[in-house]
């Protein structure tokens, strides 16, 4: 499948969690992390509504598409079970972040419970924790792509 195929599906098919976008209550400013990654997923819902297709050949290879949906449903299944939809749209933001966007899968400005952080350096996403996630199992920043702090 081309990247611009998959585009148009998470095009198609995000567009019916427009409800689930983040309360207005999260304003700019606000850096906690619940206000950071509702940013985040606004953002980037903007930024599937408004995208265009042209440019996007790569091929998406299906076995890793498959592999990263399997673990975000791995992951719902222990933290989130009955939260259907918003699995769902989480899904589609973060396969647009990894498969199309290349941009991480937590946002820049984030600092984890553990003091590591997600930041921009250049063109480079940063993320000074990936070693230590990479460890959880069905982690997904192996599909993730910031890089491993030098
Ligand atoms: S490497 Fe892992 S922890 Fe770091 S931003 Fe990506 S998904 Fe998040």
């Amino acid at each position: 499948m081309k990247a611009s195929t998959l585009l148009s599906q998470i095009k198609a098919d995000i567009k019916k969690y427009h409800d689930l976008l983040p309360d207005p209550k999260y304003k700019p400013g606000d850096d906690s992390v619940e206000s950071i990654i509702s940013g985040y997923n606004q953002e980037n819902f903007r930024k599937i509504m408004d995208s265009k297709y042209e440019g996007l050949e790569e091929d998406i290879n299906k076995k890793d598409l498959d592999d990263f949906k399997r673990r975000i449903d791995y992951f719902f299944s222990i933290y989130a079970p009955d939260e259907v939809e918003f699995r769902e749209f989480i899904k589609l933001i973060s396969i647009y972040l990894s498969f199309i966007a290349k941009k991480p899968l937590h946002p820049p400005g984030i600092v984890f419970d553990n003091g590591k952080k997600v930041y921009k350096k250049g063109s480079h996403f940063i993320c000074t924790g990936k070693n230590i996630f990479l460890k959880d199992k069905e982690s997904l920043c192996r599909y993730c792509v910031a890089e491993n702090e030098e």
